[in-house]
């Protein structure tokens, strides 16, 4: 199964896509998660990346494609991927379909995660996640058993640079201008699922499984 997560920040995607990928056995691909490394270890690539995500603005299609293009050469992409925060422009839509069909490969479904803009405000700017496994948390819907420490492993909760205020409103006007456009893209293409993505972790993920379980059960994209 090759499936997209598409979705304005904060929807939850993240969330959702890490618990599928263990389930699945499948690698969970986030452009952010592989650019906030990048940022850390402080490659140049990293260090470009970590001032354009400062702002809230996207990090240039060809970059993203070249990090798309290594991490789907790992021999762990073979049997399938979820893409997280990807793709995330129609160029980036439009090389993404070329890549996979070289390959002899194709997106199965696109997950859209819906939310509202007061639900998105308030759960970026309360988020908080782990600098050592990424698990996320809310300070108020979901907070940690103790404060400022991971559940899951231990590690130390932070904010991210760009869940401030300002910048989250600026996040959300991006997605409305460069990615809500793929919505009617995949549409097109009879892809597009909508999920809500409001209300219990739990429920989501069985709305969630239903629909990619609907996809499965029909043997997947026609190639
Ligand atoms: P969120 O979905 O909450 O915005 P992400 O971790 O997916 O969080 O993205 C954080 C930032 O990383 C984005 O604001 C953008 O600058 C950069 N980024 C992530 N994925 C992409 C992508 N596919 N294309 C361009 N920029 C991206
Ligand atoms: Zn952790």
């Amino acid at each position: 199964m090759r499936i997209a997560f598409l979705g304005p920040p904060g929807a939850g995607k993240g969330t959702q896509a890490r618990e599928l990928a263990r389930e699945w056995g499948v690698p969970q691909i986030a452009t952010g998660d592989i650019l906030r490394s990048a940022a850390a270890a402080g490659t140049p690539l990293g260090r470009e990346a970590a001032r354009i995500m400062a702002t809230g603005a996207l990090v240039p299609d060809d970059v993203i494609m070249g990090l798309i293009g290594d991490r789907l050469r790992q021999p762990d992409a073979a049997r399938g991927s979820i893409f997280d925060g990807f793709p995330r422009t129609i160029g980036q839509a439009e090389a993404l379909e070329k890549l996979l069909k070289e390959r002899g490969e194709a997106l199965d479904v696109v997950l859209f995660f819906a939310v509202s803009e007061a639900e998105l405000l308030r759960r970026l700017t309360g988020r908080r996640v782990c600098r050592t496994c990424g698990e996320t948390f809310h300070v108020a819907s979901q907070p940690p058993q103790r404060a400022g420490v991971c559940d899951t492993c231990g590690g130390e909760l932070h904010q991210r640079e760009d869940d401030s205020e300002a910048t989250v409103r600026r996040r959300l006007e991006v997605y409305s201008r460069q990615t809500e456009p793929l919505l009617a893209l995949y549409e097109s293409r009879g892809l597009l699922r909508r999920v809500h993505g409001e209300g219990a972790i739990d429920g989501i993920r069985a709305e969630l499984k239903r629909a990619t379980e609907a996809v499965a059960g029909r043997g997947g994209a026609a190639r």
